[in-house]
């Protein structure tokens, strides 16, 4: 078994980088896109060395699931996936990347 290429996305103040996704698929992923725009959100409030430092900082405490700033993200994205059916839901799952930055990672559909 080879593991498939992770789709990641990574936001450094007001770029979102983007690794194994195109940007097309990107953007057409409303949750996704409503998480990262959190993340940018959260740059433009704290600013840009201090969020950095603000999320490594929570990452360390209470590690990179629990992490404030991503749980805020989570619920950002989740807000527009109230149509979708449970079960797509439940796969569809958006994960921080483990990198000492607000990147995340999404499983290949
Ligand atoms: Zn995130």
């Amino acid at each position: 078994m080879v593991l498939k290429s992770k789709n990641v996305a990574m936001v450094l103040g007001k770029t979102i980088h983007l690794s194994g996704v195109s940007q097309q698929d990107f953007l057409k992923d409303e949750g996704w896109l409503a998480h990262e725009l959190c993340h940018i959100e959260q740059f433009r409030e704290h600013g840009f060395f201090r969020f950095l430092w603000l999320y490594l900082r929570e990452s360390m405490r209470v590690g990179y699931y629990n992490n404030k700033y991503e749980v805020e993200a989570r619920i950002a994205g989740m807000k527009h996936r109230k149509s979708q059916n449970p079960v797509k839901r439940a796969t569809d799952t958006i994960d921080p990347s483990g990198m000492p930055l607000p990147g995340d990672t999404k499983r290949q559909a």
